[in-house]
């Protein structure tokens, strides 16, 4: 038990360790993929922020450049004659990258030439166009770059504008656009798309990409990003587009023209494969832990229905399906505890229960044991409880101390458990004791009190329930010395045969007589069976002294035709527990063939009570009893509650009408007479013999023979005598003794 315990606790223990392991490093997990998450992200920012350095500083080198091969160009024009300077330009197309240079003398023929030139788009931004400035001007489509270099205005207000295609910053431009995924544009501070011919402004944009969506806050949130631009600061910044992909955005001032790179990529456009690594790591975390869970619940209801197991076998009963021995003791002590007394132990078991399992095998007994279950549970009132302890012992904890009415529902559920009828119509019925211990102490020993039980069950007194009483236990210690001393004195010779005669009434002569033991015991003197014999029954030990019996008279009835003695039936009694005995009648015919008696001398008598119970199984066992050339007598006749209709049922030769019959007093003794006269009279019908028992006067023995009565056995006659006595008072010389003239037929 403690070493049991001791498991279940490791058990717990190493679950909850595993548990916590578990739980830890799916924490240790979780946390490294958020992290490698966050580095993930804060790398990706960095990238963007580099990149779109990079390209703003080579944007710079690259304006500054062509600004300053426009400005030497402008110089070298106003050196010349101006009749030269259109050759002059166009000669320095070519050698600039420039694909168109034209020269005009004031900032408003510049303006006028450009919108003639290009429309209004590059006037978006006036305030660049501008004396002694040379800058970058716009962007007007794709393909082509505007630069312009201005005179100081005092005195020279030449203005040279160089138009690019295929600039270098354009190509820039498009290249650093992340694979596709990204975008990058030069916007003014006001918000103007320089890289793009849209009219938008680029916060008007903004505002209304983000209207109506779930992230209409977001305009809001760049108004930091708009802070930094007139102030002349570098940032990021991430923000969900309107669609709900998070984007990553940079930004970085240009030294010229107040303009901005931005470089907008989706946050996800480096981290595709990491953070797909990181979804999956989580995934798997969360699965890990998932199968973890389900691993400790798979455990712990496994561990639950392998101790529901245990309690199954340590608590139900296999074969009944209620209450095991041990559930039913625990149960019964909550009653007693909660009822505080008044309680009474009861046990009931089967007779002879080991014959019934070995005749109709285990299934069979089985049967009987779930059947009486049954019927016990339906005889339980309220509060009551019942189990199954060994083999077919049940105990009931009954919540009544009552006498009367413990036997009345005992005697109840007795009738009714004995009304059973299932095994295969053989007819076999079977009997239950039952004994009750009324409880003294409710706080005692249950065990204990289920033993008292057990000793009121095998007092076997007859009744249908047998109460304990603290005496008895003086008689069990007799019954137990008997027991013990009955192989010893059949070496010894202890047991005696002892015979007691019968008397034919028309002749008046011996002609027969009834083997009856004996047992002179070492210290307690002569024994009357009755003292011993339900002793031995009770055992299942009686079925040694039986045979013994047999065979003594087997060797003296060899004997008595050895010596030429007139021949004579003798009859020897035999116990319930032997009629189950299957091979009990060929092993005693084989004792009479080996002393050479024809067992036509020998009579078997079995009391009617056995015929009583099974009166099926005694039709065989009568029959099989016949075939070996035995006679069958009924003992006992009418002690009970005997049946006429048995006369009928069974094919026996001799009734021996019990002395009850013959000790009655008054009426007693006329309904005895009545009766006695008419099976008299039925018998003779059925041809079969009648015995007169315990006759002890001899108006009995006249009233018998005028009522045709067959013989007496009698103390009138004869009193049950050693063998060596009959000898002498049985016989005269050879021929069987003539007792009394009977007297003469009216
Ligand atoms: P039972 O087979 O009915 O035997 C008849 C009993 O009645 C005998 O008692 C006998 O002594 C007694 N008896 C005969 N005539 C009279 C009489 O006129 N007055 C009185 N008061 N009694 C008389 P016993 O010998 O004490 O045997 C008692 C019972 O023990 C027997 O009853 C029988 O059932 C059983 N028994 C005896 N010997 C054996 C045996 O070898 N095997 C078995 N299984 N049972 C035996
Ligand atoms: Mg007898
Ligand atoms: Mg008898």
């Amino acid at each position: 038990m403690d070493k049991n315990k001791k498991l279940t606790r490791l058990r717990k223990w190493g679950l909850a360790a595993l548990f916590c392991a578990g739980v830890l490093l799916s924490g240790i997990f979780f946390q490294n993929s958020l992290q490698i998450y966050e580095q993930s992200r804060s790398r990706t920012t960095q990238y963007l922020t580099d990149v779109t350095y990079q390209l703003h500083e080579q944007i710079e080198v690259q304006v500054q450049n062509s600004l300053d091969i426009l400005r030497l160009i402008r110089n070298g024009a106003l050196d010349m004659p101006a009749a030269e300077r259109e050759a002059y330009l166009a000669d320095q197309t070519g050698y600039a990258d420039f694909n168109r240079l034209h020269m005009v003398d004031g900032l408003e023929q510049a303006e006028q030439w450009l919108q003639a030139r290009y429309g209004a788009r590059y006037t978006l931004d006036r305030t660049l166009l501008q004396h002694g400035r040379s800058q970058l001007l716009a962007i007007p489509d794709e393909s082509t770059v505007i630069y312009f270099a201005a005179g100081d205005g005092e005195g020279d207000d030449a203005v040279i504008i160089g138009a690019k295609q295929n600039d270098l910053l354009v190509e820039m431009l498009s290249a650093a656009s992340f694979d596709g995924n990204g975008i990058t544009m030069v916007i003014t501070q006001s918000g103007v798309v320089i890289t793009s011919r849209t009219e938008q402004n680029f916060f008007t944009e903004l505002e209304e990409a983000y209207e109506g969506t779930p992230y209409a806050d977001v305009p809001a949130q760049l108004e930091q990003m708009r802070r930094d631009l007139t102030e002349g600061r570098s940032g990021t910044l991430a923000f969900p587009s309107s669609e709900g992909e998070e984007l990553l955005l940079s930004y970085e001032p240009l030294s010229f023209s107040d303009w901005w790179v931005f470089t907008v990529i989706p946050a996800d456009a480096l981290n595709t494969w990491i953070e797909g690594m990181t979804t999956q790591n989580l995934l798997l975390t969360a699965a890990a832990i998932v199968l973890l869970v389900g691993c400790i619940v798979g455990l712990v209801l496994s561990q639950r229905r392998h101790n529901r197991r245990l309690s199954d076998i340590a608590f139900v009963d296999r074969v009944t399906g209620g209450w095991s021995a041990l559930r039913f003791r625990l149960e019964a002590e909550r009653v007693l505890r909660e009822s505080g007394g008044a309680c009474t132990m009861v046990s009931l078991d089967v007779a002879d229960f080991t014959f019934l399992n070995n005749v109709y095998g285990v299934e069979g007994g089985d049967r009987v044991l779930r059947y009486i279950f049954g019927q016990i549970i339906e005889h339980l009132r309220y509060g009551e409880i019942a189990g199954r302890s060994s083999a077919d012992i049940f105990y009931i904890l009954l919540r009544t101390q009552d006498r009367g009415m413990i036997t009345s529902r005992m005697a109840a559920l007795k009738q009714s458990i004995e009304a059973f009828d299932g095994l295969d119509g053989s007819g076999y019925r079977f009997a239950v004791r039952i004994g009750a211990y009324l409880i003294e102490d409710p706080k005692g020993d249950v065990d204990r009190m289920a033993q008292n039980a057990n000793l009121a069950r095998k007092y076997r007194d007859g009744q249908d329930c047998s109460f304990y009483r603290a005496e008895r236990l003086q008689e069990q210690k007799l019954e137990r010395e008997l027991i013990s001393d009955m192989q010893p004195s059949l070496r010894s010779g202890a047991f005696q045969v002892y015979l007691q005669p019968k008397v034919q009434l028309d002749s008046g002569a011996v002609c027969g007589a009834e083997a009856l033991i004996r047992w002179d015991h070492p210290s307690k003197g002569m024994l009357s069976p009755a003292v011993f014999i339900p002793v031995f029954e009770k055992a299942g030990m009686i079925g040694a002294l039986d045979r013994f019996m047999f065979e003594e008279v087997c060797k003296l009835l060899q004997r008595w035709t050895q010596e030429g003695r007139a021949p004579l039936v003798v009859s020897v009694n035999l116990s319930r527990q032997n009629i189950f005995a299957p091979a009990l009648l060929s092993d005693y015919r084989a004792i009479c063939d080996k002393y050479g008696v024809s067992p036509a001398q020998l009579e078997l008598e079995l009391t009617e009570s056995i015929f009583m119970e099974n009166t099926g199984w005694m039709q065989q066992f009568v029959q099989e009893m016949h075939r070996q050339g035995f006679r069958c007598s009924l003992d006992d006749f009418g002690s009970g509650f005997s049946s006429l209709g048995l006369l009928k049922d069974l094919d026996i030769d001799v009734i021996k009408l019990d002395r009850s019959f013959f000790t009655g007093e008054g009426e007693d003794l006329r309904k005895g007479a009545l009766i006695v006269e008419s099976v008299l009279g039925l018998a003779q019908e059925l041809g079969i013999q009648t015995v007169a028992e315990g006759i002890e006067r001899y108006e009995q023995v006249d009233w018998l023979q005028r009522r045709g009565c067959g013989q007496v056995q009698g103390f009138v006659f004869f009193r049950p005598m050693p063998a060596a006595d009959f000898e002498q008072k049985a016989y005269d010389g050879r021929q069987l003794r003539r007792c009394f003239r009977p007297r003469e037929a009216e």
